[in-house]
Protein backbone atom coordinates (compact mmCIF):
# COMPACT_ATOMS: atom_id res chain seq x y z
CA UNK A 1 0.00 0.00 0.00
CA UNK A 2 1.37 3.65 -0.84
CA UNK A 3 2.13 5.98 2.08
CA UNK A 4 1.96 9.81 1.25
CA UNK A 5 3.47 12.34 4.43
CA UNK A 6 1.25 14.85 5.17
CA UNK A 7 4.59 17.69 6.16
CA UNK A 8 5.22 20.90 6.66
CA UNK A 9 2.44 21.31 9.44
CA UNK A 10 3.25 24.08 12.30
CA UNK A 11 1.12 22.80 14.66
CA UNK A 12 -0.82 19.38 14.64
CA UNK A 13 -3.52 18.50 17.03
CA UNK A 14 -3.84 14.78 17.56
CA UNK A 15 -5.92 14.43 20.64
CA UNK A 16 -3.54 11.60 21.43
CA UNK A 17 -1.70 12.68 24.93
CA UNK A 18 1.43 10.74 24.72
CA UNK A 19 2.14 12.71 21.58
CA UNK A 20 2.57 15.78 22.98
CA UNK A 21 3.37 17.45 26.64
CA UNK A 22 2.62 16.77 29.39
CA UNK A 23 -1.27 17.53 30.77
CA UNK A 24 -1.85 18.52 26.89
CA UNK A 25 -4.92 16.52 25.86
CA UNK A 26 -4.81 17.87 22.84
CA UNK A 27 -1.52 16.46 22.24
CA UNK A 28 -0.05 18.94 19.91
CA UNK A 29 2.87 18.98 17.97
CA UNK A 30 5.10 21.42 16.59
CA UNK A 31 6.50 21.29 13.27
CA UNK A 32 4.93 18.05 12.87
CA UNK A 33 3.88 15.54 9.79
CA UNK A 34 1.22 12.78 9.25
CA UNK A 35 2.04 9.32 7.83
CA UNK A 36 -1.48 7.85 5.66
CA UNK A 37 -1.79 4.91 4.43
CA UNK A 38 -5.08 3.86 2.53
CA UNK A 39 -7.73 5.51 4.95
CA UNK A 40 -5.95 5.44 7.78
CA UNK A 41 -2.91 7.60 9.92
CA UNK A 42 -0.04 5.14 10.56
CA UNK A 43 1.86 7.31 12.25
CA UNK A 44 2.06 11.51 13.57
CA UNK A 45 5.17 13.06 15.38
CA UNK A 46 7.64 15.68 15.20
CA UNK A 47 8.58 16.01 11.39
CA UNK A 48 12.10 15.43 12.42
CA UNK A 49 11.61 11.81 13.48
CA UNK A 50 9.15 11.13 10.49
CA UNK A 51 9.23 7.60 8.71
CA UNK A 52 10.14 7.09 4.87
CA UNK A 53 7.01 7.33 2.85
CA UNK A 54 6.54 6.65 -0.94
CA UNK A 55 4.75 10.03 -1.71
CA UNK A 56 4.61 13.89 -0.17
CA UNK A 57 2.28 16.62 0.34
CA UNK A 58 3.45 19.65 1.95
CA UNK A 59 0.75 21.93 3.89
CA UNK A 60 3.61 24.83 4.19
CA UNK A 61 3.28 26.07 8.06
CA UNK A 62 -0.58 25.91 8.43
CA UNK A 63 -2.18 24.10 11.24
CA UNK A 64 -3.85 20.69 11.17
CA UNK A 65 -6.57 19.35 13.46
CA UNK A 66 -8.85 16.17 13.47
CA UNK A 67 -11.58 16.49 11.09
CA UNK A 68 -14.88 17.58 13.24
CA UNK A 69 -17.06 15.37 14.73
CA UNK A 70 -20.90 16.77 14.53
CA UNK A 71 -22.50 14.48 16.46
CA UNK A 72 -25.90 16.23 16.28
CA UNK A 73 -27.59 17.23 13.55
CA UNK A 74 -31.37 17.05 11.75
CA UNK A 75 -30.96 17.40 8.14
CA UNK A 76 -33.56 14.82 6.43
CA UNK A 77 -35.81 17.78 6.40
CA UNK A 78 -37.51 19.75 3.29
CA UNK A 79 -39.20 22.95 3.43
CA UNK A 80 -38.27 26.44 4.66
CA UNK A 81 -38.14 28.72 7.53
CA UNK A 82 -36.38 32.09 6.85
CA UNK A 83 -39.45 33.97 7.86
CA UNK A 84 -39.84 32.45 10.95
CA UNK A 85 -36.48 33.48 11.54
CA UNK A 86 -36.54 36.37 10.50
CA UNK A 87 -40.01 37.47 12.67
CA UNK A 88 -38.22 36.16 16.05
CA UNK A 89 -35.38 38.11 15.04
CA UNK A 90 -37.89 41.11 14.71
CA UNK A 91 -39.13 40.47 17.43
CA UNK A 92 -42.46 39.81 16.31
CA UNK A 93 -44.31 36.89 16.78
CA UNK A 94 -44.90 33.82 14.84
CA UNK A 95 -47.46 31.45 14.76
CA UNK A 96 -46.51 27.98 17.18
CA UNK A 97 -45.65 26.18 14.09
CA UNK A 98 -41.97 25.37 15.02
CA UNK A 99 -41.47 21.66 13.93
CA UNK A 100 -44.31 20.74 12.66
CA UNK A 101 -43.70 23.39 9.54
CA UNK A 102 -41.29 21.56 8.52
CA UNK A 103 -42.94 18.15 9.04
CA UNK A 104 -45.75 19.05 6.35
CA UNK A 105 -42.36 19.83 4.32
CA UNK A 106 -40.86 16.91 4.83
CA UNK A 107 -43.54 14.76 4.59
CA UNK A 108 -44.71 15.94 0.83
CA UNK A 109 -40.92 15.80 -0.63
CA UNK A 110 -39.84 13.07 -2.82
CA UNK A 111 -36.97 10.80 -1.51
CA UNK A 112 -34.96 12.31 -4.65
CA UNK A 113 -35.16 15.95 -2.47
CA UNK A 114 -34.81 14.77 0.67
CA UNK A 115 -31.48 12.73 -0.53
CA UNK A 116 -30.54 15.82 -2.10
CA UNK A 117 -30.74 18.49 0.65
CA UNK A 118 -28.70 15.90 2.94
CA UNK A 119 -26.04 15.72 0.63
CA UNK A 120 -25.47 19.08 -0.22
CA UNK A 121 -25.21 19.78 3.91
CA UNK A 122 -22.87 17.12 4.09
CA UNK A 123 -21.00 18.58 1.37
CA UNK A 124 -21.58 22.14 2.95
CA UNK A 125 -20.06 20.63 6.24
CA UNK A 126 -17.61 19.10 4.45
CA UNK A 127 -16.27 21.87 3.08
CA UNK A 128 -15.93 23.41 6.48
CA UNK A 129 -13.80 20.63 8.07
CA UNK A 130 -16.54 18.28 9.64
CA UNK A 131 -15.49 14.64 8.49
CA UNK A 132 -17.84 12.67 10.50
CA UNK A 133 -21.82 13.74 10.96
CA UNK A 134 -24.70 12.43 12.71
CA UNK A 135 -28.10 13.40 11.58
CA UNK A 136 -32.03 12.41 12.86
CA UNK A 137 -34.90 11.29 11.22
CA UNK A 138 -37.73 13.07 13.04
CA UNK A 139 -39.98 15.29 10.30
CA UNK A 140 -41.80 12.19 8.99
CA UNK A 141 -43.59 10.95 12.31
CA UNK A 142 -45.45 8.35 10.97
CA UNK A 143 -44.03 5.04 10.33
CA UNK A 144 -43.59 5.01 6.40
CA UNK A 145 -42.28 8.31 6.60
CA UNK A 146 -39.85 7.78 9.89
CA UNK A 147 -38.42 4.57 8.21
CA UNK A 148 -37.30 6.75 4.87
CA UNK A 149 -35.82 8.90 6.83
CA UNK A 150 -33.44 6.52 8.15
CA UNK A 151 -33.12 4.61 4.95
CA UNK A 152 -32.40 8.04 3.19
CA UNK A 153 -29.69 9.31 6.22
CA UNK A 154 -28.20 5.02 6.18
CA UNK A 155 -27.23 5.63 2.50
CA UNK A 156 -25.58 8.93 3.42
CA UNK A 157 -23.36 8.23 6.54
CA UNK A 158 -22.51 5.96 9.19
CA UNK A 159 -24.21 7.63 12.11
CA UNK A 160 -28.18 7.84 12.05
CA UNK A 161 -30.27 8.43 14.56
CA UNK A 162 -33.37 7.49 14.92
CA UNK A 163 -36.09 10.36 16.46
CA UNK A 164 -39.08 9.03 16.01
CA UNK A 165 -39.81 11.16 19.42
CA UNK A 166 -38.80 14.22 18.47
CA UNK A 167 -42.52 16.01 19.15
CA UNK A 168 -46.06 14.50 19.05
CA UNK A 169 -47.42 13.43 15.77
CA UNK A 170 -50.22 16.16 14.87
CA UNK A 171 -52.30 13.00 14.59
CA UNK A 172 -51.84 12.04 18.06
CA UNK A 173 -51.91 15.17 19.33
CA UNK A 174 -55.12 14.31 21.95
CA UNK A 175 -53.34 11.35 22.70
CA UNK A 176 -49.52 11.17 23.11
CA UNK A 177 -49.63 7.77 24.53
CA UNK A 178 -50.59 6.52 22.06
CA UNK A 179 -48.59 8.08 20.11
CA UNK A 180 -45.25 6.61 22.23
CA UNK A 181 -46.60 3.43 21.79
CA UNK A 182 -46.43 3.51 17.43
CA UNK A 183 -42.99 4.87 18.38
CA UNK A 184 -41.72 1.70 20.44
CA UNK A 185 -43.70 -0.32 18.53
CA UNK A 186 -44.17 -0.20 14.64
CA UNK A 187 -42.17 2.60 13.82
CA UNK A 188 -39.28 1.34 16.11
CA UNK A 189 -39.36 -2.17 13.80
CA UNK A 190 -39.14 -0.19 10.69
CA UNK A 191 -36.97 1.90 11.63
CA UNK A 192 -34.00 -0.01 13.44
CA UNK A 193 -32.58 -1.53 10.57
CA UNK A 194 -31.35 1.49 9.44
CA UNK A 195 -30.38 3.22 12.45
CA UNK A 196 -27.52 3.12 15.26
CA UNK A 197 -28.73 5.52 17.62
CA UNK A 198 -32.31 6.31 19.70
CA UNK A 199 -33.29 9.35 20.63
CA UNK A 200 -36.03 11.36 22.10
CA UNK A 201 -37.17 14.79 22.94
CA UNK A 202 -37.58 15.35 26.63
CA UNK A 203 -38.98 18.38 27.13
CA UNK A 204 -42.35 20.00 28.22
CA UNK A 205 -44.41 20.06 25.25
CA UNK A 206 -42.37 17.16 23.75
CA UNK A 207 -42.16 13.71 25.87
CA UNK A 208 -42.32 13.47 29.45
CA UNK A 209 -39.76 11.44 31.46
CA UNK A 210 -41.86 8.66 31.83
CA UNK A 211 -41.89 8.33 27.82
CA UNK A 212 -39.13 9.55 27.07
CA UNK A 213 -37.77 6.34 29.73
CA UNK A 214 -40.14 4.08 27.33
CA UNK A 215 -38.64 5.19 24.00
CA UNK A 216 -35.42 4.81 24.95
CA UNK A 217 -35.66 1.46 26.45
CA UNK A 218 -37.94 0.00 23.60
CA UNK A 219 -35.02 1.60 21.35
CA UNK A 220 -32.30 -0.10 23.37
CA UNK A 221 -34.06 -3.66 23.27
CA UNK A 222 -34.10 -3.50 19.12
CA UNK A 223 -30.19 -3.00 19.46
CA UNK A 224 -30.06 0.84 19.33
CA UNK A 225 -27.96 3.06 21.89
CA UNK A 226 -29.51 6.11 23.01
CA UNK A 227 -28.94 9.81 23.16
CA UNK A 228 -31.26 12.21 24.88
CA UNK A 229 -32.20 15.98 23.60
CA UNK A 230 -31.83 16.82 27.35
CA UNK A 231 -33.10 19.80 29.49
CA UNK A 232 -32.48 22.70 26.58
CA UNK A 233 -35.59 25.22 26.96
CA UNK A 234 -36.00 24.14 30.64
CA UNK A 235 -35.03 22.08 34.01
CA UNK A 236 -36.26 18.41 33.70
CA UNK A 237 -35.62 14.49 34.05
CA UNK A 238 -34.15 14.30 30.58
CA UNK A 239 -30.12 14.47 31.84
CA UNK A 240 -30.65 12.29 35.19
CA UNK A 241 -32.47 9.78 32.44
CA UNK A 242 -29.70 9.74 30.12
CA UNK A 243 -26.82 9.05 32.45
CA UNK A 244 -29.41 6.15 34.42
CA UNK A 245 -29.74 4.85 31.23
CA UNK A 246 -26.14 4.97 30.10
CA UNK A 247 -26.76 7.17 27.03
CA UNK A 248 -23.84 7.77 24.99
CA UNK A 249 -24.79 11.51 24.72
CA UNK A 250 -27.33 14.06 26.72
CA UNK A 251 -27.41 16.55 24.48
CA UNK A 252 -28.30 20.96 25.13
CA UNK A 253 -27.86 20.63 28.89
CA UNK A 254 -28.79 24.10 29.08
CA UNK A 255 -31.06 24.00 32.25
CA UNK A 256 -28.87 22.44 34.50
CA UNK A 257 -29.25 22.10 38.72
CA UNK A 258 -26.05 21.01 40.19
CA UNK A 259 -27.38 17.53 40.75
CA UNK A 260 -27.31 17.79 36.82
CA UNK A 261 -24.31 18.46 36.78
CA UNK A 262 -22.76 16.38 39.19
CA UNK A 263 -24.69 13.61 37.36
CA UNK A 264 -22.65 14.52 34.10
CA UNK A 265 -19.80 14.88 36.30
CA UNK A 266 -19.14 11.55 37.58
CA UNK A 267 -21.28 8.95 34.91
CA UNK A 268 -20.06 8.11 31.36
CA UNK A 269 -22.67 10.40 29.62
CA UNK A 270 -21.06 13.50 27.17
CA UNK A 271 -22.74 16.90 28.28
CA UNK A 272 -23.30 17.67 23.88
CA UNK A 273 -23.48 21.52 23.58
CA UNK A 274 -25.23 22.81 20.98
CA UNK A 275 -24.50 26.96 21.09
CA UNK A 276 -26.02 27.75 17.81
CA UNK A 277 -29.28 26.43 19.47
CA UNK A 278 -28.95 29.83 22.09
CA UNK A 279 -27.55 31.94 19.27
CA UNK A 280 -30.36 31.35 16.64
CA UNK A 281 -33.08 31.68 18.93
CA UNK A 282 -31.52 34.70 21.31
CA UNK A 283 -31.73 32.22 24.24
CA UNK A 284 -29.00 31.52 27.24
CA UNK A 285 -26.01 29.91 26.82
CA UNK A 286 -25.38 26.56 28.47
CA UNK A 287 -22.56 26.66 30.78
CA UNK A 288 -19.62 24.67 29.42
CA UNK A 289 -17.18 25.74 32.45
CA UNK A 290 -19.44 24.59 35.35
CA UNK A 291 -19.53 21.18 33.74
CA UNK A 292 -15.79 20.82 32.97
CA UNK A 293 -14.78 21.83 36.21
CA UNK A 294 -17.25 18.84 37.70
CA UNK A 295 -15.13 16.95 35.48
CA UNK A 296 -17.84 16.31 32.65
CA UNK A 297 -16.77 15.34 29.18
CA UNK A 298 -17.86 18.03 26.95
CA UNK A 299 -18.80 17.82 23.15
CA UNK A 300 -19.87 20.91 20.69
CA UNK A 301 -21.71 20.07 18.00
CA UNK A 302 -24.22 22.25 15.51
CA UNK A 303 -27.48 20.99 15.72
CA UNK A 304 -28.12 21.64 12.09
CA UNK A 305 -31.77 22.09 11.14
CA UNK A 306 -34.18 24.23 9.49
CA UNK A 307 -35.49 25.37 12.54
CA UNK A 308 -33.88 26.39 15.27
CA UNK A 309 -30.25 26.42 14.30
CA UNK A 310 -29.62 26.45 10.43
CA UNK A 311 -25.32 26.79 10.85
CA UNK A 312 -23.44 23.32 9.48
CA UNK A 313 -20.16 25.25 10.76
CA UNK A 314 -18.14 23.98 13.96
CA UNK A 315 -15.81 26.70 13.33
CA UNK A 316 -18.84 28.74 14.26
CA UNK A 317 -19.80 26.97 17.69
CA UNK A 318 -16.26 26.59 18.44
CA UNK A 319 -16.01 30.53 18.54
CA UNK A 320 -19.14 30.92 20.54
CA UNK A 321 -18.10 28.23 23.34
CA UNK A 322 -14.78 30.37 23.82
CA UNK A 323 -16.55 33.60 24.13
CA UNK A 324 -19.62 33.07 25.50
CA UNK A 325 -19.40 29.27 27.20
CA UNK A 326 -16.33 29.67 29.28
CA UNK A 327 -14.55 27.19 27.34
CA UNK A 328 -10.47 28.05 26.49
CA UNK A 329 -10.26 27.24 23.12
CA UNK A 330 -7.83 23.86 23.77
CA UNK A 331 -11.01 22.90 25.53
CA UNK A 332 -13.53 23.86 22.48
CA UNK A 333 -11.15 22.48 20.15
CA UNK A 334 -10.97 18.84 21.61
CA UNK A 335 -14.62 18.93 22.73
CA UNK A 336 -15.53 19.64 18.57
CA UNK A 337 -12.97 16.53 17.48
CA UNK A 338 -12.38 14.23 20.71
CA UNK A 339 -15.58 15.29 22.25
CA UNK A 340 -17.95 14.57 19.21
CA UNK A 341 -16.29 11.20 18.98
CA UNK A 342 -16.60 10.52 22.57
CA UNK A 343 -20.35 11.38 22.19
CA UNK A 344 -20.71 8.90 19.35
CA UNK A 345 -18.82 6.07 21.37
CA UNK A 346 -16.36 6.11 18.34
CA UNK A 347 -12.40 5.71 18.79
CA UNK A 348 -11.39 5.92 15.16
CA UNK A 349 -12.42 9.44 14.84
CA UNK A 350 -11.59 12.58 16.28
CA UNK A 351 -7.92 11.60 16.82
CA UNK A 352 -5.13 11.76 14.47
CA UNK A 353 -2.71 9.24 15.90
CA UNK A 354 -1.63 5.44 14.33
CA UNK A 355 -5.16 3.19 13.70
CA UNK A 356 -7.32 6.73 13.18
CA UNK A 357 -9.03 7.34 9.89
CA UNK A 358 -7.11 10.19 7.98
CA UNK A 359 -9.78 12.64 8.06
CA UNK A 360 -8.30 15.73 8.84
CA UNK A 361 -8.38 19.67 8.06
CA UNK A 362 -5.84 22.25 7.41
CA UNK A 363 -5.94 25.73 8.76
CA UNK A 364 -4.82 28.78 6.98
CA UNK A 365 -3.37 29.40 10.29
CA UNK A 366 -0.48 28.57 12.49
CA UNK A 367 -2.82 27.25 15.48
CA UNK A 368 -5.67 25.97 15.82
CA UNK A 369 -6.44 28.79 18.70
CA UNK A 370 -6.89 30.70 15.65
CA UNK A 371 -10.67 28.97 15.00
CA UNK A 372 -11.53 30.94 17.91
CA UNK A 373 -9.38 33.99 17.27
CA UNK A 374 -10.72 34.36 14.28
CA UNK A 375 -14.39 33.98 14.23
CA UNK A 376 -16.21 34.09 10.98
CA UNK A 377 -13.31 33.35 9.19
CA UNK A 378 -12.92 30.79 5.88
CA UNK A 379 -9.77 28.78 7.93
CA UNK A 380 -10.44 25.81 6.39
CA UNK A 381 -7.95 25.53 2.99
CA UNK A 382 -8.14 21.55 2.39
CA UNK A 383 -10.60 18.72 4.27
CA UNK A 384 -8.87 15.25 3.90
CA UNK A 385 -11.40 12.38 4.34
CA UNK A 386 -9.96 8.85 4.59
CA UNK A 387 -6.81 9.48 3.45
CA UNK A 388 -8.51 11.30 0.35
CA UNK A 389 -7.86 14.92 -0.18
CA UNK A 390 -11.65 15.45 -1.09
CA UNK A 391 -11.78 19.75 -0.39
ZN1 LIG B 1 -31.55 18.39 18.12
Amino acid sequence: MTSTIIHGIRSLVTNEAALGQPHDPLGAVEDAALVVEGDRVVWAGREADAPAADAAHDVEGRAVVPGFVDSHSHLVYAGDRTQEFNARMSGRPYSAGGIRTTVAATRDASDEALSATLARHIREALRQGTTTLETKSGYGLTVPQEARAVRIAAALTDEVTYLGAHIVAPEYADDPDAYVAEVTGPMLDACAPYARWVDVFCEKGAFDGDQARAVLTAGRARGLEPRVHANQLSYGPGVQLAVELGAASADHCTHLTGEDVDALGQGDTVATLLPGCEFSTRAEYPDARRLLDAGATVALSTDCNPGSSFTSSVPFCVAIAVREMGMTPDEAVWAATAGGARALRRTDVGRLGPGAYADFAVLDAPSHVHLAYRPGVPLVTDVWRRGVRTV
